[in-house]
């Protein structure tokens, strides 16, 4: 079920480029998500507490993507753009309607770089696409010579245990489909990481799963891995933070005290807390000999 929206804007110029993505701007076919992640903070009061049940579609969208791009091709302001970020890109009426793959022809052919986030296989429908970007786009003056991929692939994971992916991601393809995925795109050239998260507190931020987590994305051709903590706003029913202790409650409330005493009041575990995962997964991604940022350098 989806309802069609029409929009005057589809090409979202961020204030200054996103140290963590690479990317400058950002595009979303949809608003609200298919995929319906527990976790996921777009449903609810944190989005202006628009009716995010119902996904929308943006079917105007390529042909206001062609203006926008065409007007910033022509001040030579090229940047990377992030497909996905509040939404993914791939829902399963993606296949039938295919506004991504029209987006992205339009990115084609204005020759703009991509980050692709996503938690479907449905992605490979479009990678020859992809590999037309990736060789024609042109970089921001800040990344060239620096690095010689217009495309970014992402895979998120949450975790790596299918019966927790299919509680907490239910409506993404299975932990192995997006793994496999990652080593076909990997396999054909492509820059392909993981963006793990978020972690989910006392299930999957541990020692023992995110080594598997870093362990598996390396083994399946993985040159990154972004490694965050959950966040949970609201109070309202539709809100993630209601939505995800409802969540634990019913499948794992051994966790559910500790998790409501990590967030307080607040929508983030403790600075503590943030330091102890970042530090542990920089040890880990050193043990994998993996990177913790999409390029080796930082070239901001
Ligand atoms: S796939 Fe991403 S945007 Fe969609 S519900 Fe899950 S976390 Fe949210």
């Amino acid at each position: 079920m989806f309802r069609e929206v029409k929009v005057k804007s589809v090409l979202n110029k961020l204030k200054s480029h996103d140290d963590w993505f690479l990317v400058d701007y950002t595009v979303n076919p949809f608003m609200g998500c298919a995929l319906n992640c527990t976790y996921c903070y777009i449903h609810g009061s944190k989005y202006g507490g628009e009716d995010t049940s119902v996904l929308q579609v943006k079917t105007n969208a390529p042909e206001v993507l062609y203006k926008q791009l065409k007007n910033r091709t022509r001040k030579g302001e090229y940047g990377f753009i992030g497909l996905g970020s509040s939404t993914d890109p791939y829902p399963p009426i993606e296949k039938e309607l295919e506004i991504t793959r029209e987006l992205l022809k339009i990115i084609y052919r204005f020759k703009f770089p991509v980050n692709v986030n996503t938690k479907s296989t449905l992605i490979l429908r479009d990678m020859e696409l992809y590999r037309k970007i990736d060789e024609n786009a042109v970089l921001p003056r800040r990344f060239q010579g620096k690095m010689d991929h217009g495309v970014i692939v992402s895979f998120s994971f949450s975790t790596v245990d299918p019966v927790l992916a299919g509680i907490f991601e239910p409506g993404a393809s299975t932990v192995e489909e997006r793994l496999v995925t990652t080593q076909k795109f990997s396999d054909e050239g492509f820059l392909v990481g993981a963006n793990l998260m978020p972690l989910l507190p006392f299930l999957t931020d541990t020692e023992e799963h995110l080594d598997e987590m870093i362990g598996k994305m390396k083994e399946h051709g993985a040159e990154f891995v972004l490694v965050a903590g959950l966040t949970l706003f609201g109070d309202e029913p539709s809100d993630c933070k209601v939505r995800y202790y409802d969540t634990l409650e019913k499948h794992y409330p051994e966790v559910l005290p500790e998790t409501r005493k990590l967030f307080g009041n607040s929508f983030a575990p403790s600075r503590k807390y943030q330091h102890d995962l970042a530090k542990l997964s920089e040890k880990l991604a050193l043990k994998h000999n993996i990177r913790t940022r999409i390029l080796t350098n930082n070239l901001e």
